[in-house]
């Protein structure tokens, strides 16, 4: 644990105190989102001091030129970046005509800061003295509203309480913004027109390179002890910037009050020409609702969002508050309403990992979605690879694969590779093996068979392809290689035979076989459109069946258990217990050459195959490995701990579960890995959720049927979840002694408790 001043609370992330040191972390942890656009919780009025501004637009980003010491063939051409796009939360706060800064007042009192999860709103209040002796109480409230996912809305209260003051609210949007992360300092951002009407502002620009169109725009109410008031509006406009001032004298004790109104519209859901008049028609619906309405609707969204998705616990309030915060950071971060969005690793606080597509969408993502959403919005992240299908075949043409040989990017945008490091772009090709699992975890949840005839098929026969195509015949071994590689450990780079790769490519080429019979005996019509697009044969099939019936995979008799890669033994083993604890991270103190002689594992590798494939390894098995394996691992990367906490579960390990959850669920809000400023783990929040349903509920389908294996730690009274299986609303209580299963919506429904098979019926608690 780095950090420990986020106060627990069941519902809200609190902070009470100003420090300017936890300015950065705060400002990551406060962030709010809708799915369609986010922002990191910087402070709307000016701040002086160290802070990291940021506001993101879903699907909105820039190519930059990628930048490495040498240029080798082959390298990707660009290093996509989620833009910081132009400001709409800024107010300049003036009081006699001093600017309020926090970082420069003469005294801070009663801040607190609180991010309520239930609602889905961010407020600040305290009471600022400021330079020239006027103290003001200040309260603000800001949202993203999920009703209207165009728009913001900020309410900013100030009250003089010594003295009679004038007060200045001056409003603006601020397209002079740039990426802390940018290549070679390039704009971004080319503003177009910055136009003013009445109390309506609007900033059109359009990024550079991508020529995406967008509008940042703005209103705002003003009010007075609660009465709206008509307050002449004194305009100030430049190349990239725009702001509407309202000055008033306010009497000491008197509330001025500023609503403002602002977001972005963007050309991919509106005519370009037309971004004006749709920013004015959101404005125009979000003021004939009214900040307070808003508000009323934000509430019940959420309220709708908590019905499946919350996993409350009792009586170990930090937990509590972990999980709420990972599940409701999720949210904040994909909805599901379009299938051209993804849910990058820092999803809408920060720029690291620029906003792009990783395999974590699939390997981690996909369940929470699954289980807490309508089954549409898992289809939905299914279908974004299945339209990248055409440029993941460009890709691997480019590094020779040929027949419709389909390598996925690591990092995407737009289908595109966009990472520029050569062992991650180049040589974690396991993310190709995650895609297609994905897949096989969508039927075997949903029992929606559709999908792969109509879209996954042909995703399935890509990926396949370039299995074959990859995997080389070694004489020696007698058997078919996977030479080169990274694997989910990047620890490690350019190994050979890395199990989990080697062990994900077989699978995924028996797994297309099995699909192409099915399709061909049962949607004969598809599987001929399939076949004529693909010209897929059955020859070439037989070759695949001979690359995967003759794999190679690493193992030690001495140990009885898969090796991470070739010569993994050959390291000094040294364990985690044997580090020093002022050398972790250990990528925050050891040169790169050194980490990757050791035996160091930054994430679960080996036991990531163990999880995927649990069904066909034993408890036994499970168990060596995860013996072997942990105490080489530092968890270094946030999707990490949750794998092991589920096996640690499974294992009745359960307080190595428990701490594997706490490290997993607090990430972020205790600071482990020391980088939280820059942003939250948004993908590794699905993997706590996965510690709670699947380590500590041990939930699983197993033939078609949900199951269950409870467990609780012993730190817990009590923890329920709920799960949305096939439209079927399950609620499942666990305590101590006995579990509860309750059936809130659908039929009954036959599941296995601890192997046993019971029925549930609506309505009716059962109990075992
Ligand atoms: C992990 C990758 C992951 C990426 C984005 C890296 O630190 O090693 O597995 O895809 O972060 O979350």
């Amino acid at each position: 644990m780095n950090q420990d001043y986020i106060i627990p609370n069941e519902w809200s992330i609190i902070e009470k105190g100003f420090n300017p040191d936890t300015v950065k972390a705060s400002e990551s942890l406060f962030s709010i989102g809708n799915g369609a656009m986010g922002q990191r919780a910087n402070f709307e009025e000016y701040y002086s001091g160290p802070t990291f501004q940021g506001s993101y637009i879903a699907g909105v980003y820039y190519p930059d030129k990628t930048r490495v010491g040498w240029w080798k063939n082959g390298y990707p051409e660009y290093f996509a970046k989620v833009l910081n796009a132009p400001n709409w939360i800024g107010i300049t706060v003036t009081i006699n005509g001093e600017k309020l800064d926090l970082y420069t007042c003469s005294k801070v009192d009663n801040f607190r800061r609180e991010l309520n999860m239930k609602e889905g709103w961010l407020s600040r209040s305290f009471d600022a003295t400021l330079q020239n002796g006027v103290k003001i109480n200040v309260y603000t409230q800001r949202f993203l509203s999920l009703e209207l996912d165009e728009i913001g809305v900020i309410k900013y209260a100030v009250t003089p309480v010594n003295t009679e003051a004038s007060v200045e609210f001056s409003p603006y949007l601020d397209g002079s913004i740039t990426n802390e992360d940018t290549n070679w300092d390039d704009q971004f951002w080319d503003i177009q027109h910055v136009t003013q009407n009445d109390h309506q502002s609007f900033l059109q620009a359009k990024t550079m390179k991508t020529h995406f169109h967008t509008c940042t725009y703005m209103e705002s109410q003003l009010f007075l002890d609660g009465t709206q008031q008509d307050i002449e509006c004194v305009n100030t406009k430049s190349a990239a910037f725009v702001s509407n001032s309202y000055k008033k004298e306010i009497k000491q004790g008197q509330t001025y009050t500023i609503h403002k109104f602002g977001g972005y519209v963007v050309d991919r859901n509106h005519d370009k020409a037309e971004l004006v008049n749709a920013a004015k028609r959101t404005l125009k619906k979000a003021k004939d609702f009214g900040y307070d309405h808003l508000l009323k609707l934000q509430k019940n969204s959420w309220a709708r969002i908590w019905e499946t998705a919350d996993i409350t616990i009792n009586g170990d309030v930090k937990a509590q508050q972990g999980i709420r915060f990972n599940i409701f950071q999720l949210n904040q971060t994909y909805l599901g309403t379009d299938a051209q969005l993804n849910i990058g690793p820092k999803g809408f606080t920060g720029e690291k990992y620029g906003g792009s597509t990783y395999w974590d969408t699939e390997a981690y993502c996909i369940p929470f979605y699954m289980a807490t959403k309508d089954q549409n919005v898992a289809r939905k992240l299914l279908e974004y690879r299945y339209h990248h299908l055409d440029k993941a075949i460009e890709n691997a043409e480019k590094l020779g694969f040929k027949n419709g040989a389909a390598l996925y990017p690591m990092v995407t945008m737009n289908g595109e590779e966009c990472h520029n490091e050569w062992e991650i772009t180049f040589e974690e090709i396991h993310r190709n093996g995650a895609i297609a699992f994905a897949i096989h975890n969508y039927y075997r949840y949903t029992n929606d068979f559709s999908y792969i005839p109509e879209k996954g098929l042909e995703v399935l026969i890509g990926i396949a392809r370039f299995w074959h195509q990859r995997a080389t015949y070694s004489t020696a071994k007698g058997k078919y290689v996977i030479l080169g590689v990274t694997g989910p450990n990047e620890y490690e780079n350019n190994v050979n035979n890395n199990w989990y790769t080697n062990y994900i490519a077989k699978w995924c080429i028996n797994y297309a076989i099995e699909n192409i019979t099915r399709v061909e005996q049962e949607f004969n019509s598809d599987y001929q459109r399939i076949s004529g697009k693909t010209n897929i044969s059955n020859s070439e099939i037989e070759k695949w069946k001979e690359v995967a019936d003759n794999m190679f995979f690493p193992y030690s008799e001495e140990h009885e258990v898969f090796l991470q890669q070739d010569g993994f033994l050959d390291k000094d083993l040294i364990t985690v217990a044997d580090l020093n604890s002022s050398e972790r991270p250990i990528n925050q103190h050891w040169s790169w050459d050194r980490i990757l002689r050791s035996p160091f594992i930054k994430q679960a590798d080996v036991l990531q195959g163990f999880y995927f494939f649990e069904d066909e390894f034993s408890d036994e098995d499970l168990k060596r490995h995860f013996d072997f394996y942990e105490p080489f691992t530092v968890h270094e990367s946030s999707l990490s701990p949750c794998v092991h906490s589920v096996q640690a579960a499974k294992l009745d390990k359960m307080d190595q579960a428990y701490t594997f959850y706490l490290r997993t669920s607090r990430l972020d809000l205790d600071d482990y890995n020391h980088e939280v400023h820059e942003g939250l783990h948004i993908t590794s929040m699905a993997g706590t959720w996965m510690s709670i349903v699947e380590g500590f509920g041990g939930m699983r389908v197993k033939n078609g049927k949900l199951s269950f294996t409870p467990r609780i730690p012993e730190q817990w009274e009590a923890y329920s979840f709920t799960i949305n299986f096939r439209n079927q609303i399950l609620r499942i209580n666990v305590t101590q002694n006995e579990t509860n299963f309750e059936l809130t919506n659908g039929e009954e429904i036959s599941i296995l408790v601890n192997g046993d098979l019971i029925v549930v019926t609506p309505n009716n608690l059962v109990t075992v």
